[in-house]
């Protein structure tokens, strides 16, 4: 069984996310410093972690070009730390979670072991390329403008894709940090057949600049303090 560290980034954000439960649920993550990683390394070793995703607070690719000095650091640190996975030992696997497609950032998403692609339209399907040998999933967050063909088309795109190997759904976080339900007897219909359908739940431990959470909604900036 794997065990994530969730490394929460904030680099800031272009927030076109309709469901965008950071500026929703007035979220206060701290900016993302290379400081912040110091403690990775040991975090990583004293949780027994052998998988670490990327994601935000902010999208982790957001004007990556500025944040280049802080990728050279985290990947500095994953390449020296060797896990056990499926028994055998191998350097701790990378996933990376984003709402750039492919052809939107100059990241290098083949030094990822899987990139999970955070799409909110059909159109952006075709913006998703395989760049190496990365897992491609791509995740839909439900809203009430979804119908039951839109869900069709996207897993039907998805099984015909030879870029795209997984594909998830989940529902919005409204404004009081509340999952919603839409469509979600067809959404468990089709669970583990066509898509996976994802319920909420905190099941990571997070890393942020330099400190621990269980719950995302707990990581705030006032906590912040070396
Ligand atoms: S990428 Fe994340 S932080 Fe940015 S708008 Fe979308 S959900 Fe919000």
């Amino acid at each position: 069984m794997d065990k994530y560290l969730s490394v929460i980034t904030n680099f800031g954000c272009h927030y076109k996310c309709p469901y965008c439960i950071v500026t929703n649920n007035n979220l206060q993550i701290p900016k993302s410093t290379i400081g912040g990683l110091d403690c990775l390394e040991d975090v990583l070793k004293e949780n027994n972690c052998n998988i670490i995703s990327l994601s935000g607070g902010g999208d982790p690719l957001h004007e990556y070009e500025k944040h280049i000095d802080w990728y050279r650091k985290f990947f500095s640190i994953v390449h020296r730390r060797n896990v056990y996975r499926n028994n055998k030992e191998r350097q701790i696997p990378v996933e990376m979670h984003t709402s750039y497609m492919t052809d939107e950032t100059s990241f290098p998403f083949y030094d990822c072991y899987r990139v999970v692609y955070h799409a909110n339209s059909y159109e952006q399907l075709s913006h998703i390329k395989r760049t190496g040998r990365e897992i491609v999933r791509v995740v839909f967050v439900v809203t009430e403008n979804y119908t039951i063909n839109d869900i069709m088309d996207i897993a039907l795109f998805v099984k015909n894709s030879s870029d795209i190997d997984e594909l998830s759904f989940r529902q919005m976080i409204d404004n009081n940090y509340e999952e919603q339900h839409y469509l979600e007897d067809y959404l468990r219909l089709g669970h583990q057949k066509l898509w996976w359908y994802i319920e909420q739940c905190d099941y990571n431990l997070y890393y942020c600049e330099n400190r621990i959470y269980t719950e995302y909604k707990r990581i705030r900036e006032e906590e912040y303090s070396l």
